[in-house]
């Protein structure tokens, strides 16, 4: 493996921290939460009270104001690497920053931040819905402007924490007829009437991740819960999408390498005829295979990072990213899952979890066509 040269004494210390918690407080829980559909509670508020939460927030409202994507990361590598899964921090740290931090108002920062950070108040981000995914100008949501209001109405579904969430930022339109520049973001808070959450929707895989239908009937909001300049959502969601498709890749890479790891652990012990099922070629070439695939993912999500966190990470770099490491991450864990052959179909073996988990990867965040759309428009091929 090329050696790693990104992190500081100051991000493993936050490893180590991270890397403690994840092991006591999820997972041992994890098997649980996968029979429930959804993470306890209790688990937020917990990293919460350690720094594991919105520690980008100003120290006022209980942070670091400290912006650096290799905390982001680092809490990701050690979430897999100790096996866990369900609890939807990456969504809460690594999407919502652009929206809580850089277009939020004084006073809403007052109102949000603090919870954000304590783990009080669960965030969630609500694009999608039954007749909307990949073409978000699509969205049928709207939001009328009525005095001091706007009146929401519309549906969303398969929102990470949807079941969970405190506090959504929904997509709506503000003036249908505008397209794209018709478009804005609302805060939606639990208790607002005309609020109501459908189900927890059973899915292929991430079991314990409450993934949820959202419905707004005629929803007062205030309009001080405006996030941004209102017709200009759309804009501002290109603006996150950078450092969402970042998390993603670097949660591929976190995968890769568990898988890696429950692989390498397994084949020295299973016999097969006679011999450990490590020692035959074909294990060699395959987890070889992998290992390499695995480095380059790894000095290619590093590298990325560096340009993030020096605000050079395109747009289409980051889909670019996104689409490779998604694609290697379905294919290793598959080949990995060969090797455990039907323990790697059971579900007692991490790798079941690891390989029906992966699927979504290449369809969340923006599909793996969508990437190419994106990479393939900036090659200008039909000028
Ligand atoms: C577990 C899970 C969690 C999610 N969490 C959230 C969340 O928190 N918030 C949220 O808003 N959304 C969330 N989503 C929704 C997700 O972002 C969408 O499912 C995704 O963007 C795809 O949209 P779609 O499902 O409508 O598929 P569609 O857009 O209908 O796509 C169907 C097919 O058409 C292809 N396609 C679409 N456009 C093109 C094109 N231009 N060229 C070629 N092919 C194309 C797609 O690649 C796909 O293969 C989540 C989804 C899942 C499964």
């Amino acid at each position: 493996m090329l050696p790693r040269t990104i992190f500081t004494e100051d991000h493993e210390d936050f490893r180590a921290l991270a890397r403690s918690f994840f092991e006591k407080e999820c997972a041992p829980h994890t098997a649980q939460w996968e029979r429930d559909g959804i993470v306890d509670r209790e688990v937020w508020r917990k990293a919460g009270s350690i720094g594991l939460l919105g520690w980008e927030a100003p120290e006022r409202f209980g942070g670091t104001g400290i912006r650096d994507y290799r905390y982001n990361a680092v809490l990701t590598e050690e979430f897999i690497g100790a096996g866990c899964a369900g609890f939807g921090y990456a969504l809460h740290n690594d999407v919502m920053p652009p929206y809580l931090l850089d277009l939020t108002t004084e006073e809403q920062q007052r109102r949000w931040l603090s919870g954000w950070v304590s783990g009080e108040l669960i965030t969630a981000v609500a694009m999608s819905e039954p007749g909307a995914g990949s073409d978000l100008k699509a969205i049928g949501s709207t939001a009328v402007r009525d005095g001091d209001h706007y009146i929401l109405n519309g549906s969303k579904t398969y929102i990470t924490n949807g079941i969970l969430s405190d506090l959504v930022v929904v997509v709506a339109k503000t003036d249908p007829a505008a397209g794209h520049r018709g478009i804005s973001l609302l805060a939606v808070e639990r208790d607002m009437p005309g609020f109501t959450r459908g189900r927890n929707l059973a899915k292929a895989g991430m079991h314990a991740q409450d993934t949820a239908e959202l419905f707004f009937s005629d929803v007062r909001v205030p309009a001080t819960n405006l996030i941004g300049q209102e017709n200009r959502g759309f804009y501002h969601l290109m603006t996150g999408l950078p450092q969402e498709r970042l998390g993603c890749a670097v949660h591929s890479v976190a995968v890769m390498t568990r898988a890696l790891s429950l692989t390498e652990e397994f084949v020295r012990t299973r016999r097969v005829f006679g011999t450990p099922l490590g020692s035959l070629q074909n294990t060699r070439f395959v987890l070889a295979t992998v290992a390499t695939t695995l480095s380059a993912a790894r000095a290619y999500v590093d590298r990325a990072i560096e340009l993030h966190i020096a605000g050079e990470l395109s747009n289409t770099e980051a889909a670019a990213l996104k689409l490779w490491t998604s694609e290697r991450h379905g294919e290793v864990v598959d080949a990995c899952l060969q090797l455990f052959g039907g323990a790697g179909y059971m579900d007692e073996y991490e790798i079941s979890r690891l390989w029906r988990d992966s699927r979504v990867q290449r369809i969340y965040a923006g599909t793996s066509e969508v990437m190419r759309e994106i990479i393939g428009r900036e090659l200008n091929l039909a000028p």
